[in-house]
């Protein structure tokens, strides 16, 4: 028989009240500890408003998107505050819905549009709020606040811009200058040659406030009647544009029959072989029609993307130097027709000016610059491109052989390197180019003193 001692009957007793009652305490006790957390949870709602501009200058859409993911959203508002006033553009409250709310709004995303007009807004600042509030017993029972605020300067009034410079004529194919002022909310500014921009540069520091100028283009086949104007943006987004008095000179281009002869192309091949596709089985004529068309075009993308490479600064003086004892082959915007056994198969206009003196003679900086291309560049053959600040550039193209590196400054008359007949090009000569914001235009008038004096340096000297 098993004795059962008095000592064991107490364990076993102290056993059965655990089992039989605190445990189940336990449970109730982590349960409500459990609830409790649930019902003050603390965690705010997240706000997310976009965009957040600095400035508004007209109606402005927001989207907005607010999310509770434990208890739910109970409220939002969304108002704009100016000048003591409040006003509410969205106002939203959220029924409590399902066991501990699981059912509600855990989710909101709303659009809005901001019309500073229709709230009668007034210049300046003003302030964006939102607030959303959840169903936490927090903070008194109205639940977890989440505040966001957003400053806003409202400016609806466009700068303004006028022309100071006068006797603005210009030649198709050429280039101009115009001095302007801006107000001094003016964040861009510059011209419009139909839709083509020109940037426009501050002026120096002893000029008076807000004078800029701008060097343009009339692009060799501008129409008969181009629309030039004057343009400026504010920060807030208003534009404005303005005329000014321009007088336009008409020029008529040579045209130039080009013939183009198998020798002329098959000796041209080899040279594009090298790094343009060229197909053994396609005709002379049509490998040559790439060349022309396909590879040129990719060339002159180069040519124009480098006008971001220009520096603020202007970096010439004086006229540009034109090529040494050479003679004038091809002029600007000559009007090529290309001919092929008596058939005229294209056609294209000689955006520069063709130098042609001794074979492999020095070819020199025509004007103070930095180095912005220094290679092989496809039908121009090894080519030089030069920076002149404030948008202005040189192109000296089928050279034999190039002596400046990218990046490198130059001096007016310094030496780029040797002419030659390397590209598309029929015989040892320089192409010379000269473009204005990327845009191609006569070199004589860069040339001319005479003209720099009268379109340049007289327009400046009424500013200083
Ligand atoms: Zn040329």
């Amino acid at each position: 028989m098993i004795r059962v001692s008095t000592k064991e009957k107490i364990v076993k007793a102290k056993k059965l009240f655990y089992m039989t009652a605190l445990v189940p305490l336990l449970i109730i006790f982590g349960f409500f500890a459990w609830f409790l957390t649930i019902m003050f949870e603390g965690e705010s709602p997240s706000l997310i408003l976009e965009p957040k501009p600095e400035f508004l200058s007209q109606p402005q859409e927001f989207s907005l998107k607010i999310s509770d993911e434990k208890r739910g959203l109970r409220l939002i508002i969304v108002s704009v505050k100016q000048n003591g006033m409040d006003m509410i553009l969205t106002q939203e409250v959220f029924p409590f819905e399902g066991l501990l709310n699981a059912k509600g709004v855990h989710l909101y995303e709303k659009k809005f549009i901001l019309d500073p007009a229709s709230l009668k807004l007034a210049q300046g600042s003003l302030d964006l709020h939102v607030q959303a509030r959840d169903y936490s017993r927090r903070g008194g029972g109205d639940g977890n606040l989440s505040m966001l605020r957003h400053t806003i300067i409202l400016d609806s009034i466009p700068p303004s811009i006028r022309a100071v410079s006068r006797m603005h004529n210009i030649n198709v194919g050429g280039s101009g200058l115009v001095i302007y002022q801006t107000s001094s909310d003016t964040a861009s500014s510059g011209l419009f040659v139909d839709d083509v921009f020109y940037p426009g540069f501050p002026d120096s520091n002893n000029s008076p406030k807000g004078i800029h100028h701008c060097y343009f283009a009339l692009p060799h086949n501008t129409n008969t009647h181009p629309k030039i104007r004057l343009w400026a943006r504010d920060k807030a987004g208003n534009c404005i544009e303005t005329s000014f008095y321009y007088h336009i000179r008409k020029k008529t281009f040579r045209r130039d029959k080009m013939e183009i002869s198998d020798r002329f192309i098959e000796s041209m091949l080899p040279y594009f072989s090298s790094f343009h596709p060229i197909d053994p089985d396609e005709s002379n004529i049509k490998n040559f029609m790439k060349i022309n068309n396909v590879l040129r075009e990719e060339n002159d993308k180069i040519l124009y993307g480098l006008r971001q490479n220009t520096c603020a600064e202007r970096l010439w003086e004086g006229p540009w130097l034109r090529q040494k004892n050479s003679a004038t082959r091809a002029q600007f915007a000559d009007h090529r027709l290309y001919y092929y056994k008596g058939e005229k198969v294209d056609e294209k206009f000689h955006l520069g000016v063709d130098l042609a003196s001794l074979a492999n003679s020095i070819v020199e900086a025509s004007n103070h610059g930095r180095v912005i291309y220094a290679d092989r560049l496809g039908i121009y053959g090894l080519t030089v491109v030069l920076d002149h600040g404030q948008g202005l550039s040189s192109v000296y193209g089928h050279l034999s052989r190039i002596d400046v590196t990218l990046g490198q400054e130059v001096k007016k008359g310094a030496p780029l390197g040797l002419t030659g007949q390397t590209g598309l090009a029929g015989g040892d000569h320089l192409h010379f180019s000269i473009m204005v914001n990327g845009v191609y235009v006569n070199p004589i008038e860069w040339w001319d003193n005479n003209w720099i004096e009268d379109n340049i340096n007289k327009k400046f000297a009424l500013v200083k």
